[in-house]
């Protein structure tokens, strides 16, 4: 068995942390590293004890869920609150960074930002984190180890089995079944 590279073992656990997301419109992981230790994670959510979008529905004004602390926020704000020092310390986010947390990212000495997926990416914040000298790299994540899909792979390669065993499948319900098929086991 191959060993799991640093990039992708902190890219995971950013996964991992969006997992624990309480937004029904986006689910965010970030994990801060600084000298190839894990010094903080944080992922989007309600204040500690406030309700839950997933329980009571998001929060939103002009567009965006206003009862949530993003990811990046929430790891900076755990460094803050136990004395933990950012500076020069690195951070894999699952998304791209939005605007406010790009900022609060280069005030708090992080020197790179490795994300997973663009997200909205914008321009101002390239350019910001461009200005200050963070480097921000695209680490894909290379395999789904939290995998979401598990129970739906598995019901629906039920159901594929089942078709199949009908034997008068046509042409372009075959051709769906494949899709799907190949978008859940890509
Ligand atoms: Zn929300
Ligand atoms: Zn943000």
């Amino acid at each position: 068995m191959s060993r799991i590279s640093w990039d992708q073992y902190y890219m995971t656990q950013s996964h991992l942390l969006a997992l624990r997301s309480t937004c029904t419109r986006l689910a965010v992981g970030a994990t801060i590293v600084r000298d190839k230790r894990i010094i903080a994670g944080g992922y989007n959510g309600s204040i500690a004890g406030g309700v839950h979008c997933s329980d009571e529905g998001c929060y939103v004004i002009d567009n965006h869920c206003v009862r949530t602390i993003h990811a990046e926020m929430n790891a900076l704000l755990q460094c803050a609150k136990f004395g933990v020092p950012t500076e020069g310390a690195e951070i894999y986010v699952t998304h791209f960074p939005c605007l406010q947390c790009c900022k609060a990212l280069i005030q708090s000495g992080i020197k790179t930002v490795y994300y997973a997926v663009d997200y909205k990416n914008h321009p101002y914040a390239i350019e910001l984190f461009s200005q200050a000298g963070v480097k921000v790299e695209h680490v894909k994540l290379e395999k789904e180890y939290p995998d979401q899909n598990t129970q739906k792979k598995r019901e629906f390669v039920t159901g594929l089995l089942n078709k199949l065993s009908q034997d008068n499948i046509n042409q372009d319900e075959m051709n769906s079944l494949q899709n799907e098929a190949d978008r859940l086991f890509r």
